[in-house]
C-alpha cells in the first residue's frame, strides 16, 4: 500500500488551491459550510467547467479527461476545504453523468454529457416520496407509456437544490403489477416540462435547499428513459454507492473547524487563551484524529472506484463515518463557544459568521440523507460480514 501522492497530484491539488484562492482574492465566494449542497453559482460553476474539472473522470470521448477517482477526490476535497459553492454541478458530476455513462444510450451521451461537462445542466435526484424514503422501492410515482412518451404522474420530496435545477433524475413505477423492486426505472427529465410543480421547504437551518416536486400527467419522451425499462432498482443500487461515496461526507464544515481552531487561539477566557485550554486542545486533537481518519476512508473508496469496482459496503462505512465525525465537530464547535455557538448568523454577537449554529442543525440531516446510518450499517452487516438479510 502506497499512501504517496503522484507528482502529478500534488500539481494538480496546488492548481486547485491557486484556483480557488484567486477566486477568494477576487470576491467571487465567502467559504461556508455545506456548500457542496447549499451554495448555488451558476457563474462558479461555469468556470469550473471552463478548467474541464466536471466530469473528469469521464471517457475523453465523452468529453471527460479519462482521470483517476483519486485525482476527482482531491478536486472535491479543496473545493470542501475552501467552501466553494459547488453545488450547480455536484450531483451530476459525481453520480448522474456516470449513470447516464453506464446505462444511457448513445443519444443521451450526445445530448446531455456536454450540458452537464460545460456547467449548464443542474440535476436534482428524484428519488425520495413521503412514502418512500429508506424503503425507496415502495415508491409510487407513475411512468405509463402513451406513444412515443411516458406519462408521468406522482410526488418526490427532499429534492436538494430542487429552486436551481434544471434537469431531474427520476426514479419511476413502470411495472405497477411487477414485485416492487422489478417494476421500477429510471429517466431524466427536462424540469421546464409542463405539469411540473417545485415547492421549497424550509429545512431545520431556516433555509430553502431542499423541495417539494410535483408531477401533474407530465409527458417525457422515451428517448429519456436511461438504461432498461424496469430494471431502474440495480441501476440507481449502482448509483447509491457513488452519491454516498464522497468527501462531502466529511469535509462538508471544513471551513468551521479551521475557524474554530483560529478562534481558540485568538480569544481569551479568564485572561487565557482558549488554545490553552487542555479540554479544549484535546477535544481539537481529538477531531484532527478522527477527520484524517475519515480522509483514508474517502481515498480508499476511490481507490475502489478507479479498480473498476463500485464501492458498495466501503461507501457505506466511509458515509456512516463521515457524517457522524461532521455531527461530532458540530457538538464541539457549539461547546468550545457557549451560548455564543448558538446564536443565529444575523445576530450581532454570533462569532465565525453563525457556522457552528448552522452545522449543529444541518448536520442531523446528513446521516439521514443519501441512506441512514441505519440503512448503511445493515447494508455493512450484510456485505462485509456476512450476516442474513432481514
Ligand atoms: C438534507 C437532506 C437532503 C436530502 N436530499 C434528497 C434528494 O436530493 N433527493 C432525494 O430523493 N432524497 C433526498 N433526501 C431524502 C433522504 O434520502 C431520506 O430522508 C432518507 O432516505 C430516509 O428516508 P425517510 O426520511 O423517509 O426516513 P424513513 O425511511 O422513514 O426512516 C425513519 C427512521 O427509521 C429508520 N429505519 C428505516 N428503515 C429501517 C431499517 N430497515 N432498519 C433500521 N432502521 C430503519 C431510519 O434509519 C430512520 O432513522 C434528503 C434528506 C435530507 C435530510
Amino acid at each position: 500500500m502506497d499512501f504517496k501522492f503522484s507528482e502529478e497530484q500534488r500539481k494538480f491539488r496546488q492548481e486547485v488551491g491557486d484556483f480557488l484562492e484567486e477566486e477568494l482574492r477576487q470576491g467571487s465566494f465567502e467559504p461556508s459550510c455545506d456548500a457542496w449542497i447549499m451554495g448555488h453559482s451558476p457563474e462558479f460553476t461555469r468556470k469550473v467547467a471552463q478548467r474541464g474539472w466536471i466530469g473528469l473522470t469521464w471517457p475523453k470521448e465523452y468529453g471527460g479527461q479519462g482521470r483517476s477517482y483519486i485525482d476527482r477526490l482531491i478536486l472535491a476535497e479543496e473545493m470542501l476545504r475552501y467552501g466553494a459553492p459547488a453545488a450547480c454541478h455536484w450531483f451530476a458530476d459525481r453520480q448522474i453523468g456516470g449513470s447516464i455513462i453506464a446505462f444511457g444510450t448513445e443519444e443521451q451521451k450526445r445530448e446531455l454529457l456536454p450540458k452537464i461537462r460545460s456547467g449548464q445542466a443542474y440535476v436534482g435526484l428524484g428519488m425520495s416520496e413521503p412514502e418512500a424514503g429508506s424503503d425507496l422501492a415502495s415508491l409510487q410515482t407513475r411512468a405509463i407509456e402513451d406513444g412515443d412518451d411516458y406519462i408521468i404522474d406522482g410526488q418526490k420530496v427532499w429534492t436538494s437544490g430542487g429552486s436551481h435545477m434544471n434537469w431531474i433524475y427520476l426514479l419511476a413505477r413502470t411495472d405497477p403489477e411487477a414485485p416492487k423492486h422489478r417494476g421500477i426505472s429510471e429517466f431524466i427529465v427536462d424540469v421546464s416540462l409542463p405539469g411540473i410543480t417545485v415547492r421549497p421547504i424550509v429545512d431545520i437551518t431556516g433555509g430553502v435547499h431542499f423541495n417539494e416536486v410535483f408531477f401533474d400527467s407530465v409527458r417525457v419522451p422515451k428517448k429519456y428513459l436511461i438504461g432498461e425499462r424496469n430494471r431502474g432498482w440495480p441501476q440507481v443500487l449502482n448509483q447509491l454507492d457513488y452519491e454516498r461515496s464522497g468527501m462531502e461526507r466529511l469535509m462538508a464544515n471544513y471551513p468551521l473547524f479551521e475557524a474554530l481552531i483560529q478562534y481558540t487561539k485568538q480569544t481569551k477566557r479568564n485572561g487565557k487563551p482558549l488554545s490553552e485550554e487542555p479540554v479544549i486542545r484535546s477535544k481539537l486533537a481529538q477531531l484532527k484524529i478522527e477527520l484524517e481518519i475519515g480522509r483514508l476512508h474517502m481515498y480508499r473508496v476511490a481507490q475502489v472506484m478507479d479498480e473498476g469496482r463500485a464501492p458498495n459496503w466501503e461507501s457505506a462505512m466511509s458515509k456512516a463515518y463521515g457524517t457522524a465525525f461532521e455531527q461530532r465537530l458540530a457538538s464541539t464547535a457549539i461547546e468550545i463557544l457557549g451560548l455564543y455557538g448558538q446564536l443565529s448568523p444575523e445576530s450581532k454577537w454570533v462569532p465565525l459568521q453563525g457556522m457552528a449554529s448552522h452545522s449543529y442543525l444541518s448536520s442531523k440531516g446528513y446521516s439521514l440523507q443519501a441512506g441512514t446510518s441505519e440503512i448503511l450499517k445493515n447494508i455493512l452487516a450484510l456485505r462485509k460480514l456476512g450476516l442474513p438479510s432481514q
